[in-house]
C-alpha cells in the first residue's frame, strides 16, 4: 500500500491536472486482493481517464516457499509479472507517452528500450533515501567488508551523515538475497529518464540540492529529480469501522489523542505489544490503537498473514487492558483511516512506524510524531525526522535490550502530547503543514514539477 497510494495518487493528478489518460498496470497473484487494496482501486472517487489494468496472476509460491518475509519474495514476484506480460500489455496501448515505475520496478527497462517509451521511476520514498539510493553502488565498491561496520557514519555527499545502526535492514549482510536485489534495482536507478520524488523542496532542502547541484552525482550521471510531493491519499473512502472511529473522535478534545499505527503491515513482538499497551496505560492519554496480532519472527508479519485477517485484540494485549483503557482509549484490529484520523482536529501526535507516506500524512496534517521504525528505510526516515525536520521525537532504546520498556513509551507519549518539547515540533509541523499545501498549488514548486514533466511528455521529449 505505501507505494500504491502515492503511485495512485499521482495517476489521479496525471489525469485531472495534465488531462492524460493513464493506464494503472497492478501486479496480482492468486490471492484475493486486500480489503484496503480494493477499496482504493474501486473507490468511487477514481476519475475517468484513469483506467486500471490487472496484470495476469502469477504465482511464484514454490519459489518462494522457504523464503522469509521480505523485499525477496516480493521482487521474484514483480520480476515474474513484468516478464509475463508488461510487453503485451504495452503493445495494446495506443503509444505510451512515457511508463512510470515504481521502485521495484526496474526489470520495465529492457521492455521499454525495446519499444522506445521513456521510462521514469516514482521514488516514492525521500529525497534523502534517493540519494543513498544512488550512491549506494560507489559505496558498495569502495568498502571492504559490511557496510555496517565502516567506523563512523555513512556520508553521503552533500547530506547528512547516517548513523550505520540506522542503515535500512537490506544493507546490513552483503551477501544476503535482500541486499543483491535492492542492489539490483538501486544500481539500476540511473537508466530512468527521469526520477519523481514524494517530497519537496521546504521538507528536504539538503539532499534535494545535493541530488540537483552535487558534482558527485552528476557523475554517476543521475538523471534528472523532480520533486512532486507530498502525495497523500486524499479521497479515501470511508468503511463503516472507520466511520466509528471518527465519531469517537468527534467527542474527543482539539490535540487531545495519540494515534498508535505501524503502517500497512507492521508488527509487534508480543513482549514489546504488552509494554506498549502498559506505556500507554501509564501515560494516562487519550489514544487510538490499531494493532495486529503479535508476530515474534518478523516486524512484518501481517503483510504476509493470509488476507490480513483480522484477529481479536482481546487475545493478545495485556488482561484487563481494554476494561482499564475504557473511555480513553480505542482499539481497532488491523486498520484504521489513517489518513482522516491525523486530519482529526482531536489527534494530537502519531506514533508511527516512519513509512514515508504516514511521515508524510502526519507532516501535512500538522501532527508530531512519535518515531518507532520496524524494517525496511524506516529507522533512517525516524534520524532524518528528529535530527533533520525537527517534528518527531524518538524513543531511548537501551543497548542491548531487545524490548523497550512501558516508562519510555510513557515518557515520549507524555512528551509529544503535553511537553514543551511537544509544542515545539508540533509548531515545526504545523509550518510544514503549511508549506506542503503552497507546494501544491498552481504555482507551487511541486505543482510546477510535475507541470514541466507532463508539458515535456506532451511534446514527446524527456523533462530536464
Ligand atoms: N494505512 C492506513 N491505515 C492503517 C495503516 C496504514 O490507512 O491502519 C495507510 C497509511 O495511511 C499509509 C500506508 O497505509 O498511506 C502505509 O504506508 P507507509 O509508507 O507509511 O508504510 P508501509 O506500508 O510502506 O510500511
Amino acid at each position: 500500500m505505501g507505494h500504491i497510494i502515492p503511485l495512485f495518487e499521482l495517476a489521479k493528478r496525471l489525469v485531472t491536472h495534465h488531462h492524460f489518460h493513464v493506464s494503472f498496470l497492478v501486479i496480482t497473484t492468486a490471492d484475493p486482493l486486500p480489503a484496503a487494496k480494493t477499496n482504493l482501486l474501486c473507490s468511487s472517487t477514481v476519475p475517468s481517464g484513469l483506467h486500471i489494468i490487472y496484470l495476469p496472476p502469477v504465482d511464484v509460491s514454490n519459489l518462494v516457499a522457504d523464503i522469509p518475509p521480505g523485499l525477496t519474495p516480493l521482487c521474484i514476484m514483480v520480476q515474474h509479472s513484468l516478464k509475463l506480460s508488461l510487453r503485451s500489455v504495452l503493445l495494446r496501448l495506443t503509444r505510451p507517452v512515457a511508463l512510470v515505475i515504481d521502485l521495484f520496478g526496474t526489470d520495465a527497462f529492457e521492455v521499454c528500450d525495446e519499444l522506445s517509451i521513456p521510462v521514469y521511476s516514482f521514488f516514492t520514498n525521500s529525497a534523502s533515501f534517493l540519494a543513498f539510493s544512488l550512491y549506494l553502488p560507489t559505496l558498495d565498491r569502495e568498502t571492504e567488508g559490511e557496510i555496517v561496520d565502516i567506523p563512523g557514519p555513512v556520508q553521503v555527499p552533500g547530506c547528512r551523515p547516517i548513523h550505520t545502526h540506522d542503515l535500512l535492514e537490506q544493507v546490513q549482510d552483503r551477501k544476503s538475497d535482500e541486499y543483491k536485489w535492492f542492489f539490483l534495482h538501486m544500481s539500476r536507478l540511473p537508466k530512468a529518464a527521469g526520477i519523481l520524488t514524494n517530497s519537496w523542496k521546504d521538507l528536504e532542502p539538503v539532499p534535494l540540492l545535493a541530488l540537483k547541484e552535487n558534482p558527485f552525482f552528476l557523475n554517476i550521471p543521475t538523471p534528472p529529480v523532480h520533486p512532486i510531493g507530498p502525495l497523500i491519499e486524499e479521497d479515501e473512502p470511508i468503511t463503516e469501522s472507520g466511520k466509528e472511529i471518527l465519531s469517537w473522535l468527534d467527542k474527543q478534545k482539539p490535540d487531545s489523542v495519540l494515534f498508535v499505527a505501524l503502517g500497512s503491515g507492521g508488527t509487534l513482538s508480543s513482549k514489546q505489544l504488552s509494554e506498549l499497551a502498559f506505556g500507554l496505560e501509564l501515560s494516562q492519554q487519550h489514544f487510538i490503537l490499531v494493532t495486529r496480532k503479535p508476530n515474534d519472527a518478523s516486524a512484518m508479519g501481517a503483510f504476509y498473514s493470509a488476507g490480513g485477517k483480522e484477529d481479536d485484540p482481546e487475545t493478545y494485549l495485556p488482561e484487563g487492558f481494554a476494561k482499564r483503557t475504557e473511555g480513553v482509549g480505542l482499539v481497532v484490529p488491523s486498520w484504521a483511516p489513517q489518513v482522516a484520523v491525523l486530519r482529526h482536529a482531536s489527534t494530537g501526535g502519531f506514533f508511527s512506524h516512519c513509512g514515508w507516506n504516514s511521515t508524510l500524512e502526519s507532516v501535512v496534517q500538522g501532527v508530531p510524531m512519535i518515531t518507532w521504525p520496524l524494517y525496511a528505510e524506516q529507522k533512517m526516515n525516524a534520524a532524518q525526522l528528529v535530527e533533520e525536520v525537527g517534528v518527531a521525537v524518538r524513543p531511548v532504546v537501551e543497548l542491548g535490550k531487545e524490548v523497550v520498556g512501558r516508562e519510555e513509551i510513557e515518557r515520549v507519549v507524555r512528551l509529544v502530547m503535553e511537553g514543551k518539547e511537544g509544542k515545539f515540533i508540533r509548531q515545526r509541523a504545523k509550518e510544514l503543514r503549511d508549506s506542503a499545501r503552497i507546494a501544491l498549488e498552481l504555482g507551487g514548486s511541486s505543482f510546477d514539477s510535475l507541470t514541466h514533466v507532463a508539458k515535456a511528455w506532451k511534446l514527446g521529449r524527456n523533462a530536464a
